[in-house]
Parts: structure tokens; C-alpha cells; sequence
């Protein structure tokens, strides 16, 4: 049987540094019997750069091919000036777009050995692990009617939120499924109480959870699950919302655990003829532009987005709970990148060298 296949898209600024620590690692596994079919391309300004758009024809052709792509980061002070249609985040927005990736996974994992850099205190966030799932392709970002426009002697902005069924229905089986991989609990958030379509939101899921009777569902209005994310967040599993809510609470939820750098993300379609569904890993940080070059960029976030495509995209479950686990041990033996460093001190490690104590953990687990 063929290797499953990756395409890597470092992109810009820190993407290609911190996706050669990543390298590293799929090699591990691919000397212990877990190989892949790994092809590298250009994203963001690096595309640009090389073909004057932000991404190829034949790269989005490409990765609607592929079993997975891991993406680095786009963007930089390169290209601000640039025309919007030909912008490096257009390159991302397209993958997004293109292969219709409506289910945005955000874990909010806190690794015990930095809950100090938590703004909660430390035993509310110690051993947390929650992950949101953002409906990522409807909803208020894309509803029509928008736009700008005369009513009387003054302007009106409108933006329309608006969801059918079919798409409440597909991020809630993925939010579903989930929920059956982890702790069998999912919480849904929306306003039903001044909302449509939060209620139609509600009806949706509560009508998919019959085929999830083993997933304790709940019910919450998205303002009072902020607060609940920032008074007790362990209560939560698995928590479902839509793109708005999604986009803010997901931000919030991932604060709580210190820092960008340790901050991993999944975009998961429907599944392909193979049954793996179409999905794009990144790390939740941007390209990093103050700090690239430097060998100072922290690459967890990306080496965890790897680790989700380890346990979503290749049914690799137990090698995506090792690789957490080499992060985790990393990190608490005080190995440190800059952006984890307290002010008290201590010398940071280098990119190279997180990657590399990555990789020395994985090898001690054997
Ligand atoms: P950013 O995430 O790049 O950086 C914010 C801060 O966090 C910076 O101080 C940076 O040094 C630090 N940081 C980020 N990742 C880090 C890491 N792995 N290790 C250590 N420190 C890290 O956000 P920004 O500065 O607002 O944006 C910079 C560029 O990235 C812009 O062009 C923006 O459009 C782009 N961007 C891209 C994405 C993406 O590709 N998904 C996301 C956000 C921003």
C-alpha cells in the first residue's frame, strides 16, 4: 500500500523554520516503520515571490490530492503594500476555501509545566484539554446581504447571519466524532435566546446527538460560555459553536494556556474516496517577522499541529499521544524557547535545539 502522502507548505517567516523541526520528526517516524510520501511547495509570499499570486494553480491542485497539508505560516512586512486579491493570506484563505475545510479544530491544552504562564491561576488551567470546533465556512463572515450601504442621509453596514441545516449539521458529526475519540461530552454554544438561527442551531444538534447517545450533550449561550471559559474551564470536553462565536471564543479559550507558540490547529472537510477527510494543519501563530531568522521561533505549535494529523488524518493515535507526551517531558525537564522563558531567567534553547529534545524525548520513549 502507497505511503500516505503529506504536502508541506512552509510559507514565510518562521513557517520554514519551524517546519524543519518538524521534519525531524516525521523522519523518526519514518525509520520506525511509520513513512510518508512528503512533498514541499510554496505558500503565501514565498508563492508570490516566485509565480506573482499567493498560490499556484497546480499547489491547490495539488493539495486537494494529498492525504494532509501542513502549512508554516504566511504573511510579512514584505508584502503589506501588496494589491488585497494577490495578498499572502489569500493563499491561505484559498486552500481553506477550495477544499471546503468547514470544521476548525482548536485545542486549549494546557502542559502542566507552564500553567504559570497562564492569566488564570495556575490550578485552573493545570491539566486542561479542551477543544473547541469552529464551523469555519458559513455564518456571519459569508451571509448575504453585505456591505455598506445609503439608508436615508446616513450609511448602514450589514452583515447577515445566516446557516442551513446541512452545514450545522456536517461541523456537528465532526464535533460529534470527537467527542467519541476524548471524554464523550460536547457543549453547544450559540444564542438561542435572541437568535434564529440559534435556535435552528440547537434543533440541528440536538436532532444529530440520537446518533451519538453515548456523547453527553449540553447546551449553552455562547456569552455565558466566555465567562464560563474564563471561571472554570476544565468543565468543558468537546465544545461546538459557530464561525463568529467560534473565532472569539477559540482565542479566548487558547489564552489560557501562555503562549502562541504552543498553540496548534486542524481544519478538517469531508472525507475523500479513502476515507480520510480532506485536512490542513497549521499553528494557530503568524509568520513572526520580529524574530525571524533568528533561530528563536518556539516550534511546538507546529510539531502539535503534526501530531493532529498523526491522530486525524492517519489514524496514528497512539504515535500523535507520543509525540504530545516528548513535548510534554520537554517541557517540564525546563527545556525552554524564548517566548517561554520567565523573567527570572535561564538561557533559552534555539529552534534546532526544541526540535531536536522533541525528537531526543520520542527516542527515550521507545
Ligand atoms: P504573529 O503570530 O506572527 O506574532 C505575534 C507575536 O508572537 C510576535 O511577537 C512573535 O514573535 C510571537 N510569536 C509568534 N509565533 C511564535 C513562535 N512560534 N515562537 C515564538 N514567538 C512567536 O502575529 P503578527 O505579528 O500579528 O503577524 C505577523 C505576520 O503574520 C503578518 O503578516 C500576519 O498577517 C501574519 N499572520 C499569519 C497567520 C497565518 O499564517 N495563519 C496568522 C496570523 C498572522
Amino acid at each position: 500500500m502507497a505511503n500516505p502522502s503529506i504536502l508541506i507548505l512552509p510559507g514565510d517567516g518562521i513557517g520554514p523554520e519551524v517546519m524543519t523541526e518538524v521534519r525531524k520528526v516525521i523522519d523518526w517516524l519514518g525509520a520506525r516503520g511509520h513513512a510518508f510520501d512528503v512533498s514541499e511547495d510554496l505558500v503565501g509570499g514565498a508563492a508570490y515571490d516566485k509565480h506573482g499570486v499567493p498560490l499556484a494553480d497546480e499547489t491547490m491542485a495539488h493539495a486537494q490530492e494529498v492525504d494532509a497539508v501542513l502549512l508554516g505560516a504566511v504573511g510579512g512586512p514584505a508584502y503589506d503594500d501588496l494589491d488585497f486579491s494577490v495578498k499572502p493570506e489569500r493563499g491561505l484563505l484559498r486552500l481553506r476555501k477550495e477544499m471546503d475545510l468547514f470544521a476548525n479544530l482548536r485545542p486549549a491544552q494546557c502542559f502542566d509545566a507552564l500553567a504559570d504562564f497562564s492569566s488564570l491561576k495556575p490550578e485552573l488551567v493545570s491539566g486542561l484539554d479542551i477543544m473547541i470546533v469552529r464551523e469555519l465556512t458559513a455564518g456571519v463572515y459569508f451571509g448575504e446581504p453585505r456591505g455598506i450601504f445609503e439608508e436615508g442621509n446616513e450609511r448602514v453596514g450589514i452583515n447577515t447571519q445566516r446557516y442551513s441545516e446541512s452545514e450545522i449539521e456536517r461541523g456537528a458529526r465532526a464535533a460529534f466524532e470527537l467527542a467519541m475519540k476524548r471524554d464523550k461530552r460536547l457543549c453547544s454554544m450559540e444564542k438561542a435566546n435572541v437568535m434564529e438561527s440559534g435556535i435552528l442551531w440547537r434543533e440541528v444538534v440536538t436532532e444529530v446527538s440520537k446518533d451519538y447517545p453515548e456523547v453527553e450533550l449540553s447546551h449553552m449561550y455562547a456569552d455565558n460560555g466566555a465567562m464560563q471559559l474564563v471561571r472554570a474551564p476544565k468543565q468543558f470536553d468537546v465544545i461546538y459553536t459557530d464561525n463568529l462565536f467560534g473565532d472569539i471564543l477559540s482565542d479566548c479559550a487558547a489564552m489560557l494556556t501562555g503562549s502562541l507558540g504552543m498553540l496548534p490547529s486542524a481544519s478538517l472537510g469531508a472525507p475523500m474516496a479513502n476515507g480520510r477527510p480532506k485536512a490542513m494543519y497549521e499553528p494557530v501563530h503568524g509568520s513572526a517577522p520580529d524574530i525571524t531568522g533568528q533561530g528563536k521561533a518556539n516550534p511546538c505549535a507546529c510539531i502539535l499541529s503534526f501530531a493532529m494529523a498523526l491522530r486525524y488524518s492517519f489514524d496514528l493515535g497512539d504515535e500523535a499521544t507520543r509525540l504530545e507526551a516528548a513535548v510534554e517531558k520537554v517541557l517540564a525537564d525546563g527545556v525552554r524557547t524564548a517566548d517561554l522563558m520567565q523573567a527570572e531567567g535561564g538561557s533559552p534553547v534555539s529552534t534546532s535545539e526544541m526540535g531536536d529534545a522533541v525528537v531526543a524525548a520520542l527516542e527515550a520513549s521507545l
